[in-house]
């Protein structure tokens, strides 16, 4: 039987053509009319004004904080339940990152423990550069009490929305609710283009100037003249012709990954201890990933024995994201909570949620699930 990962491609036949029609018409580099249009449909889709198209998310985050002009010795609040980029950006401009817990109903930001650390920040006249929100496993922030807090404080907002292209919050398309989304196309993602990121924005200027730093920050001059430091960012038009075709099937693909959450939550909903992560009231979640809790005071395998059971029969699942207040790297920062991403990080298991996997895939993932429990009960 094949293995069954947690997150892999899904290609079709118009990903194929259009990748071809860019390689015949040699437009093999990272600018073209694939890059163009790419930017002009992920804007749509998004609902924003503007975008630029990157080599990864990564690469987004980090124009995104030079473009609020976060600086060393400056402090930025990061969601602490996410993937290390996240933070990682944070010290690639010098600046600090400050942690803030999730909420257990959302498992995204606390908007309230948020709103304390501005208030508190503010009376001792330290407040952060910028906030990172985190659009955690297809599902958006508490944007209308997040964006009140960042607004009081006069905070600007960038949005990871690196794992949510496809959800919603209040009806508008997640990557629009901060003055900056990030988007991510990298090989696990909802959408891939191999590697690749966005920027997305209603500010024409900063999308503007995010595309001449990340092609290297050329001045206008016939020769090379740089009076500003540049990087290499920029997507290929040969992956922007792929990202193109994925992106026409973004909604079937966010219908996928729903019916996979419902699939293994029909089919594992009744076993003791199992709850999955829950859906906010205010959007609908893409479901990049279907993620449960395994309390193991109460289920007959915790979630590490569920784990390996699916290991050895060859099927991919993950522990939900490792805080950052708990890595190595990010030991020295501060956290605003802590405890409810801790929980979730021990309990939590991502379950293989491809669109690709076929009705035979989840019912094979649900039958390990439900002997391993019995194996060890
Ligand atoms: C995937 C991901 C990123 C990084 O995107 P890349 O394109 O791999 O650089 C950033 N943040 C989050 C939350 C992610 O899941």
């Amino acid at each position: 039987m094949a293995r069954i990962y947690l997150s892999p491609p899904h290609m079709g036949p118009d990903e194929r053509a259009l990748l071809l029609e860019a390689f015949d018409s040699n437009w093999i580099a990272p600018l073209g009319p694939h890059v163009d249009a790419f930017e002009r449909e992920l804007a749509a889709a998004t609902g924003t004004a503007h975008c630029a198209a990157l080599s990864s998310g990564t690469a987004g985050l980090h124009l995104g904080l030079i473009l609020l002009g976060v600086e060393p010795g400056d402090e930025v609040f990061v969601s602490t339940l996410t993937f290390s980029a996240t933070a990682n950006a944070v010290r690639y401009v010098g600046a600090t990152p400050v942690f803030v817990d999730a909420d257990p109903t959302t498992w995204t930001m606390d908007p309230l423990l948020l709103e304390q650390a501005l208030e508190q920040r503010a009376r001792s006249g330290r407040l952060p550069k910028a906030v990172i929100t985190v659009d955690l496993y297809g599902q958006c922030c508490d944007y209308e009490r997040i964006g009140a807090a960042c607004a009081r404080f006069d905070v600007p907002m960038l949005q990871d929305a690196a794992e949510a292209l496809g959800a919603t919050h209040s009806d508008q398309p997640a990557g629009s609710q901060g003055v900056l989304g990030v988007l991510s196309f990298n090989g696990n993602k909802i959408i891939t283009t191999s590697g690749g990121g966005a920027l997305v924005s209603d500010r024409g200027d900063w999308i503007e100037h995010a595309r001449f730093l990340s092609t290297q920050a050329r001045d206008p001059f016939p020769h090379y003249e740089h009076s500003t430091v540049g990087y290499n960012y920029r997507l290929s038009n040969l992956l922007a012709a792929v990202g193109r075709g994925q992106l026409r099937h973004l909604d079937q693909r966010v219908a996928a990954r729903r019916a996979n959450f419902a699939s293994y939550r029909e089919g594992l909903g009744d076993l003791p201890g199992w709850s999955f992560m829950p859906e906010a009231p205010y959007g609908t979640a893409s479901r990049w990933l279907t993620c449960a809790l395994i309390d193991p005071a109460r289920s007959g395998a915790p979630r590490e024995a569920v784990r390996l059971a699916l290991a050895a029969a060859d099927i991919e699942a993950r522990p939900v994201w490792k805080p950052m207040h708990l890595q190595p790297v990010f030991r020295d920062c501060l956290v605003f909570g802590g405890s409810v991403a801790e929980r979730l990080f021990d309990f939590g298991l991502c379950l293989p949620s491809g669109s690709s996997m076929t009705g035979a895939d989840r019912e094979r993932v649900v039958s390990i699930v439900r002997s391993a429990r019995a194996d060890v009960a």
